[in-house]
Order: C-alpha cells, then structure tokens, then sequence
C-alpha cells in the first residue's frame, strides 16, 4: 500500500475492527463499566496500565487496579452518573497499581440508561492523562503570584490575602495585624556596593522573614525593599515582639557590616473595628513605619 485510500486499510490486518482500532489509538483510556463497578470492556492503553488482558479484566472492579488512598475521586464521579443520570466531567487523582505513579485524568463519564426501565445500568468513561498540563498550571499559578527576587509573595498575592484575612477577622472578630517594613538608608547601600550586593541584602531579609513566620502569616515584598506581613489572630504586642526579632536578626546577619549595620524599621499596627478595609491597617502600619524612620531608624514603631 502506497498512500491510504479505503478505510478498511488500517483495520484489515491484525483482525481488529475499525472501531477497536480507533479506541485503541485515541491515546485516552477508554472503558465500560456496569452499575457494580465491573469493566465490561477497556482499550488497549487502559489494559496496559492496569497490566492486564480484556478477558482477565472482565468483572474486577476499581478496586482491584487503583491504590485504595486514592479511590475516592474515581468512586465520587462514578456514584454522580449513577446517581443525577448525566455526564460528569472531572478531574480524578489517582494511582493505579501497576504503574505506581500518581496521575490526573480529565475524566468524562457518560450513563448508558436502559431503554425499557430508564434506570442508569453503566458507564462510557474516556480519561485523559493531563498530569503535565495540571503540573504547568500550578506552576503559572505560582509565578504569578510569587516574588521574583526573594520568592516571597508578590504584591498581587498579598492584597489578596491581606483582604481575605481581614474579612475573616473583623467576622469573627478575632485579632490580625500587620508590619511594614523598610530597609534604612538602602540607596547608600546600593550606592556605596552596587545594585546586585542590594539584591542580596534584599534577599537576606526576606530569607530572615521567612524564617521566622508561621504557616497562617503572609510576607511579601510590596516594592523595591519594603515588605508586608499579614499575622492571622496576633495582637498588636505579638506583631511587634516578632518585627523586633526580625530587625535584630537582620541586623546580626553575616552578610552585614560591622562598621556600617544595616538596619530595618518597622511600623506595627492591630485591626480595630473602625477600620473599613484592609487597606486603613495597612496606611496605618505605613504611619507608624514613618515614625520610626523619623525617631531615629533601626526601630519598631505601633500605631
Ligand atoms: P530610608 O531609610 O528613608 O528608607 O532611605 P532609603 O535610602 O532606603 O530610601 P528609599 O526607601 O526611598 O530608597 C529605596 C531605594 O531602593 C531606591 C531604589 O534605588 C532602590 N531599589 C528599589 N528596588 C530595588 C531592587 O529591587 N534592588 C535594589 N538593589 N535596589 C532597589
Ligand atoms: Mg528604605
Ligand atoms: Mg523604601
């Protein structure tokens, strides 16, 4: 055969017919199942990840391929066509046996309903292996909200945040604060080491920060060398012990100089029930990061 001009071509040999050729290619894994879960059929690319044949197959259930921890999302769509009678699309985690590797399907399963009772006796699934694709996705995610330099959070990152924490706080009414802070005197620094050594001193702080926040807080660079931190249920006194701890550590980092330590100042303040936004507590600890610029630097100042 030269060039592909009847359609039986691609089938005739191997004795598969067309449509067992199609399933098999379509590079998803595609298979029917009754009301109790057994597979009635599966495609070639179904069989080889569950490591066995169409006649083994038949009758043995999710149960007998998939790891059980991760069952559930399969079971969930499954019990959703039985149940409502509709195609259900969903993305399903899950580890089948064989391969080991947890995966992610794009899993469109579509009742087969009875003609005479109308009831839902099966299943058509078609899953798509889109692991890659949900992998890249999150990754985007989190460039987009991530901090070039010091991989803190980005500005975009933090106002959301900062906005969510604050309207669970004033519902609540349970304590939120926040710091500003500001690096003292950074253009000498730049000036007196270059713009790259800045960087450094940039990332060291945010590296300090890092270290010293817990999994509820959020800390991101608002701009060139000023941060935010957001703390979930800390007072006022809390936020300040941990600013103070954060600028004395900055200042014993190694990367500092003896001669000339480099310092932060920090505004600290608490939400009050007056304030109508998260932004009215981050003005405020922007005030209170000016006081402590104007009484000297190298201070926590609270408002
Ligand atoms: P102050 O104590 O009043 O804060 O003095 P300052 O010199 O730190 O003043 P200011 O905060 O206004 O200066 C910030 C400087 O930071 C200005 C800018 O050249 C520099 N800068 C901004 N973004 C970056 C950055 O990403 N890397 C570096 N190396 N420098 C930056
Ligand atoms: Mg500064
Ligand atoms: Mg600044």
């Amino acid at each position: 055969m030269i060039e592909l001009e009847r359609i039986e071509d691609i089938y005739n040999h191997d004795h598969f017919t067309l449509h067992e050729v199609v399933l098999n290619e379509i590079g998803s894994y595609v298979f029917v199942k009754n009301r109790h879960g057994e597979y009635l059929y599966a495609n070639q690319l179904t069989l080889e990840l569950f490591n066995t044949d169409l006649e083994t197959l038949k009758g043995k259930t999710d149960h007998d391929f998939f790891d059980p921890e991760l069952l559930d999302d399969i079971l969930t769509s499954d019990r959703t066509v039985y149940e409502t009678a509709n195609t259900v699309i969903r993305e399903e985690h899950t580890k089948a046996i064989p391969d080991g590797k947890l995966r992610i399907y794009r899993a469109i399963k579509k009742p087969i309903i009875c003609i005479n009772t109308k009831k839902v006796i099966g299943l058509i699934g078609v899953s798509t292996d889109i692991t890659d694709l949900v992998n890249m996705r999150e990754k985007l995610a989190e460039l987009a909200n991530t901090d070039e330099l010091t991989k803190l959070c980005n500005r975009r990152k933090l106002w959301q945040f900062f906005s969510s924490a604050y309207h669970q706080a004033s519902e609540l009414n349970t304590p939120l604060s926040c710091i500003v802070i500001d690096i003292d005197h950074f253009k000498k620094i730049n000036d007196a080491h270059g713009h790259d050594f800045g960087d450094k001193v940039i990332v060291e702080l945010a590296d300090i920060i890092r270290r010293n926040l817990r999994s509820t807080d959020c800390c991101g660079r608002i701009g060139g060398e000023e941060f935010l931190i957001v703390l979930n249920n800390t007072s006022a006194q809390g936020a300040h012990d941990i600013a103070e701890r954060l600028r004395t550590n900055f200042q014993n980092s190694p990367l500092n100089h003896v001669n000339a330590p480099f310092t932060i100042s920090c505004g600290v303040t608490e939400l009050t029930p007056e304030d109508y936004d998260f932004f009215a507590l981050y003005r405020r600890a922007d005030q209170a990061l000016y006081d402590a610029k104007h009484n000297g630097r190298n201070k926590s100042a609270i408002r």
